[in-house]
């Protein structure tokens, strides 16, 4: 577990865990408001903390964690929070100016696009990624189906697909969710949810595998549960680093879930903070939406998903549960289920050359959802932080060149989730 740990945080990335826990106030990073574009002034810097401890030490600013890689984290930092930093004895070595960095991903700026720039044009904004379900839909009617958890702040549809055979039937076989975009920079899961969809529909009249999938499992896919922010982040013609929703006291919907929320220093009370965590569990309407739709698969008294993969940008880590604790095992995570979670998690990891480990070994995060699909579900969930494995905040933006390779890196590791989706525990040799 504690191999490499870069982790990021970054921002959104590691989302899960990075970013900063605790209620900092502080600098609370002086986010945006809804509407606003200019921004209080920060600075990336390289900061060396060895130490689970330390890393949470250097959250606990409030500062937004782009990547934690072996003992080096990235963050972008307020003057106010550089100067806590210093306070504490760290050592800052600037990287640069964040607007400025931002600035060089798109030189050639156009500022009346609302889209993807230049560079970037094979991602999918959200009318791109709504288009591209209605086509699955339409062209494999008997086994996709499109649906929506609800609306976002904003009004978007929060969209589902639910890959199956019979999709109209609510067929009793396990179910496998996989979800992405909680965090609105981290537009390279968009681009893996949309690859999950295109495997198992266009490959299933054609490959073996992919219809024994299909046909004896459920695949839900939500491709962005956060896209107002993501649309938000590329309304301008240049990146904007943006990770919450967009509600006014902007939400990080990865520390608004309801199991152990706000326990643990692990997320912000502070509402400027990038890890804020909402004023109660699931105040973000992004969040409410996600727990109903999973709560409304308990059928007849039980939880139909077994298997869960949340994506996430970037660090290249396979994280499992909990992230509100450093201990392996906890209330409601025997040391069986333990193993099951580090088994499959390192057998995933094999495949894609990811670094596993428990989610907290990076830093304690609280009021995710992993651990409320676990804690509240019993669902085996893992957060997948993808590539690149360390960076600035270029690490939330690569170009358009790498979907197609760094998307496929995860093709067995999704096929080894849903292999076992009838009975994760075979993975340690238990029966269901
Ligand atoms: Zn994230």
């Amino acid at each position: 577990m504690r191999k490499r740990r870069g982790l990021i945080m970054a921002t959104a990335g590691v989302c899960i865990a990075l970013l900063l826990p605790s209620g900092v106030t502080a600098g609370a990073t002086a986010q945006r408001a809804p509407g606003e574009t200019t921004t209080v002034k920060q600075d990336i810097y390289d900061i060396t903390a060895a130490t689970t401890e330390l890393r949470g030490s250097v959250a606990a600013t409030g500062v937004d964690v782009f990547s934690v890689h072996g003992r080096r984290m990235t963050v972008s930092a307020t003057p106010e929070q550089a100067k806590l930093l210093r306070d504490k004895g760290f050592e800052l070595k600037h990287q640069g100016d964040l607007q400025q960095e931002l600035a060089k991903l798109t030189p050639g700026r156009d500022v009346t696009t609302n889209d993807f720039p230049a560079g970037y044009k094979g991602y999918h904004n959200y009318a791109e990624m709504t288009a591209e379900l209605r086509k699955a839909e339409s062209d494999f009617p008997n086994i996709a189906k499109v649906s929506s958890i609800g609306k976002s702040h904003e009004g978007r549809e929060i969209w589902a697909i639910k890959i199956s055979d019979n999709v109209g039937t609510d067929e009793n076989e396990p179910e496998v969710l996989f979800n992405c975009n909680i965090h609105a920079r981290e537009h390279l899961t968009v681009e893996m949810c949309l690859r999950i969809v295109k495997r198992f529909t266009t490959g299933y009249a054609t490959d073996p595998a992919i219809k024994k999938v299909v046909d004896s499992r459920v695949i839900w896919v939500v491709p962005s549960v956060n896209p107002d922010g993501a649309e938000y982040d590329i309304a301008t013609g240049q990146f904007r680093s943006w990770r919450k929703n967009r509600q006014t006291q902007s939400t990080d919907i990865n520390r608004n879930f309801g199991y152990k929320w706000g326990c643990c220093g692990g997320s912000s009370g502070s509402s400027g903070s990038e890890t804020y965590r909402g004023p109660s569990a699931f105040s973000a309407p992004e969040t409410q939406r996600v727990r109903d739709f999973v709560n409304s698969r308990v059928v007849g008294g039980k939880q139909r998903i077994t298997a869960n993969i949340d994506f996430h940008t970037y660090s290249e880590l396979v994280l499992w549960p909990f992230g509100y604790t450093k201990d392996d095992t906890a209330p409601g995570l025997n040391a069986d289920e333990q193993k099951t979670f580090s088994t499959l998690g390192r057998q995933m990891a094999q495949t894609n050359g990811y670094t596993p480990q428990q989610g907290s070994d990076l830093y304690v995060t609280d009021g995710d959802i992993t651990d409320w699909l676990w804690g509240q579900h019993k669902i085996w969930t893992y957060t997948f932080e993808m590539y690149p494995s360390e960076g600035g905040v270029g690490g939330f933006y690569p170009k358009d060149t790498v979907i197609e390779r760094e998307t496929a890196r995860n093709d067995k590791a999704v096929d080894l989730l849903l292999s076992y989706a009838d009975c994760v525990p075979r993975v340690i040799g238990k029966t269901c």
